[in-house]
């Protein structure tokens, strides 16, 4: 990697995730001779959510006909498994079950099916506990979807993979280099970093958890600000991984933007139970008790986190429960797996950072958002299935920066 950032440039992409490094890549290929150049602010690639996430390929079913989510995830899951292949970065399209227990899940998942039929999910199907039992011997439900097309990935060897491209094609990644004001002008736009500055004529922000710091520094609403949400895992004992085939997932809250906690067998072959979603007070609190003034600070005063903690204060006292205490966490997803025991699990040092973004009314934006400013596209929502949608959502993304004047 490059260790130095240009004076100058054609396109300046900040944030080397997944979703950064996937648009420079996409501009690179689209416009052979650019010089397109991605500023990171960590001594690496995938160091924050990109890193940090269940690795789950996503098929595109919980996502609401017609939006960005549902039209992005279903064509980028595609467009992951013939890149993984290309590539030769190990993809498991092992499938996965949606499990309802109880009586009063079965409209929310009949919702879910509907959708997942509107999206053009590949094999969606109702199966019944009888073939719930086949697919997955250890998991219990009244009823289930099952989705051959769901699958896993070390998204941090996707974004490598990316990144070579990117490179081999004449890109430029510089890392070490934070961004912290962006100036446009007539023809261009300056962005002001630890390395000194940079001229782009165009530039793309893909920050993820620090993304509406950089949209407001170029002029933008502060509207949605990013929350986080910290999502920590445990792991089953080798000696019980046998518990889990694939991924068991529950029924979601249709309130929230997650998934709800699952078990999931990663590519590794190693088997996580999570991610939780607790509100914490750093937008990098890898450590349940790490906190940043400024982070915390700005979320409390966001209209939109009051609003949003008046609504979901009991949600939030269950997710404190399950970050604190093993037992409640093991009793959750025992809903499903009713033979898992405290015992079978063993802490994972872990966890992820999820950057949420909460609108001032206090929703929790479920879609992906990207907006623009004057010479600049930012992503300002791109949570889960941004990984998997990343190569479509390169495009969407390419298309915008290039309709930008
Ligand atoms: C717990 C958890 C589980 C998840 N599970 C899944 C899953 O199974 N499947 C799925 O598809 N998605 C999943 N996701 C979501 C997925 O990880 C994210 O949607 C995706 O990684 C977002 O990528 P990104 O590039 O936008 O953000 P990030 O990976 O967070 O990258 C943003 C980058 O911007 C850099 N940056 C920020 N500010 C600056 C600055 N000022 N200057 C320079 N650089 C800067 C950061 O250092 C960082 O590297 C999960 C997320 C979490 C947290």
């Amino acid at each position: 990697m490059n260790v130095t950032a240009p004076s100058g440039c054609d396109i300046c992409v900040v944030g080397g995730g997944i979703v950064g490094v996937a648009a420079a890549r996409e501009l690179e290929l689209r416009h052979p001779g650019a010089e397109v150049v991605v500023l990171e602010r960590e001594h690496g690639l995938a160091i924050h959510q990109s890193g940090h996430s269940s690795g789950v390929i996503h098929a595109g079913i919980y996502y609401a006909p017609g939006s960005l989510k549902a039209r992005l995830c279903v064509e980028g899951a595609r467009r992951l498994y013939d890149y993984c292949a290309e590539r030769g970065v190990a993809a498991r399209k092992d499938g996965k079950v949606i499990v309802a227990t109880r009586e009063g899940e079965l409209p929310r998942l009949d919702e879910l099916e509907r959708r997942g039929v509107a999206n053009a999910v590949p094999g969606l199907r109702r199966i019944d506990p009888g073939e719930l039992r086949e697919i997955e011997p250890h998991a219990s439900g009244i009823a289930a979807l099952h989705s051959p097309a769901t699958g896993v990935v070390d998204f941090r060897a996707v974004t490598g993979a990316m990144a070579d491209d990117l490179t081999a094609a004449g890109g430029k990644i510089v890392t070490g280099c934070e961004v912290h004001a962006l100036t446009a002008q007539a023809s261009s736009i300056t962005l002001e970093h630890s390395a000194g500055r940079t001229e782009a004529a165009k530039a793309v922000l893909c920050a993820g958890p620090w993304a509406d710091r950089l949209a407001v520094a170029a002029g933008a609403d502060p509207d949605p600000r990013v929350v986080p949400f910290r999502g920590a895992y445990l792991r089953l004992k080798p000696e019980r991984a046998e518990l889990v085939r694939a991924n068991i997932y529950p029924v979601p809250d249709p309130d929230l933007p997650f998934l709800g906690m699952h078990l999931t067998r990663d590519p590794s072959g190693a088997v996580l139970l999570g991610p939780t979603a607790l509100f914490v007070g750093a937008r990098d609190a890898y450590r349940l008790r790490r906190v940043v003034p400024r982070d915390l600070v700005e979320s409390l005063l966001w209209p939109g986190t009051r609003r949003m903690i008046r609504r979901f204060w009991r949600t939030g006292i269950v997710e404190l429960r399950h970050a604190v205490s093993i037992g409640s966490f093991v009793e959750e997803c025992r809903r499903y797996v009713p033979e898992l025991r405290r015992e079978d699990v063993e802490r994972s040092s872990f966890a992820g950072v999820r950057a949420q973004a909460i609108a001032r009314d206090g929703s929790l934006i479920d879609d992906f958002v990207v907006s623009e400013t004057e010479r600049a596209v930012h992503v300002r929502n791109a949570p889960s299935p941004a990984a998997t949608s990343s190569l479509a959502l390169a495009e969407l993304i390419a298309d915008r920066l290039d309709a930008v004047s």
